[in-house]
């Protein structure tokens, strides 16, 4: 007979999980691991939803099972670390972000690159080496390998963190494996959500120009004032758009909308490279003759390694870069996902677990 998820393992938790496709997510009892000697123990404090969340909790990508408690945005405080964990200890903050485990032996692996390992564990909704099921950060505690979890510099404001843990290095690494990371370069930023605007703080504290690619006009003055970014172009004002035809050196196309590749790859120069990290369903059309006549690349990238998640916050505690969240408590959870199909907030959610996630709700 299958042990409940509540019986599973000796630490009691709880958190929020969807039940079913409807995405629905309501309070849940389960257990964690007791801290292994590699492990770390962390009390949750916050945790940031990503659409990532959106789709899994809904099953729109048909992987889901259920329970399925979502989160991979997660910040804490360590309580607890296994006898043989070296470079954490109790009282530190910390985050673990999309991945929980890898085979830690393959080639991706062995090159720091652990989020393209085929044996990839994902934080929420997946089945670890033990073959119990991955609860995600909409819950109270996480216990996790030290490898998979990151230090976030005492410096950062914890909520404003906890979404860099995703689409902090989402971005980030990129702009770093893809070379786009030259003071003096010049670099596309499409979409000003909540990868974009990571992208546009990372990109401009590297010392990049960068230049952000909207389809609404009215997100022009947030992305110069707020953000930082030296321009903006509406991508249907033909005129601007053929005036910066082969400026930039890179792009980093942040959009999971179907939308027409063209005219960002008309935007680079000659050796040009666009990025695509966000995730549309439907394939998208490649215009190939612009691609060969200017030696441009077109590439994705997902998340990044455990070695570059941890330099990628450390980057952002020296240059004070966090992500602009609105905080919510538990409870709202499921109408801030009503939104966030909307793209209505600015520009990541982040649930307040520590203050508002009771056991009694
Ligand atoms: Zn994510
Ligand atoms: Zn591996």
């Amino acid at each position: 007979m299958a042990v409940s998820p509540e019986q599973e393992h000796p630490k009691k938790a709880f958190g929020w999980a969807a039940r079913d496709s409807s995405g629905v997510l309501s309070p849940f009892r389960f257990s964690r691991r007791a801290t292994g000697e590699n492990d770390v123990t962390f009390k949750v404090l916050y945790c940031g939803i990503c659409h990532t969340d959106l789709h899994m909790v809904k099953n729109e990508w048909g992987l889901s099972t259920y329970p399925l408690i979502p989160g991979h945005e997660i910040v804490g405080v360590v309580t607890q670390v296994g006898s043989k964990v070296e470079k954490l200890k109790v009282g530190d903050h910390v985050g673990v972000g999309y991945m929980i485990g890898a085979c830690q032996s393959c080639d991706s692996c062995s090159n720091n690159a652990e989020n393209y390992c085929p044996e990839m564990i994902p934080t929420s909704g997946a089945k670890y080496h033990d073959g119990t099921t991955t609860y995600g950060g909409y819950s109270d505690i996480m216990v996790a390998n030290e490898h998979f979890v990151v230090r976030v510099p005492d410096n950062l404001p914890l909520h404003g963190a906890a979404p860099l843990l995703c689409a902090g290095v989402t971005t980030y690494s990129p702009l770093r494996y893809f070379g786009l990371d030259k003071p003096g370069m010049h670099v596309g930023v499409v979409g000003v959500g909540g990868l974009g605007h990571v992208a546009v703080k990372f990109a401009k504290a590297m010392g990049v120009k960068v230049t952000v690619i909207s389809t609404s006009p009215n997100k022009k003055a947030e992305a110069i004032e707020n953000l930082g970014a030296d321009s903006f172009l509406v991508s249907r004002d033909d005129g601007p758009m053929k005036a910066a035809m082969g400026t930039m050196d890179g792009i980093i196309d942040t959009v999971s909308a179907v939308h027409p590749l063209l005219p960002l790859i008309g935007l680079l120069k000659n050796n040009g490279k666009l990025v695509l990290v966000g995730a549309p369903e439907k394939p998208l059309e490649l215009p190939v003759f612009p691609l060969l006549m200017g030696r441009k690349i077109m590439a994705g990238s997902v998340v990044g390694g455990m070695k570059e998640t941890q330099e990628m916050i450390d980057f952002a505690g020296k240059h004070n870069i966090t992500a602009n969240v609105e905080v919510i408590p538990v409870d709202y959870v499921n109408t801030a996902m009503e939104r966030l199909i909307k793209t209505d907030v600015k520009y990541r959610f982040v649930i307040d677990i520590a203050n508002t996630l009771k056991s009694s709700s």
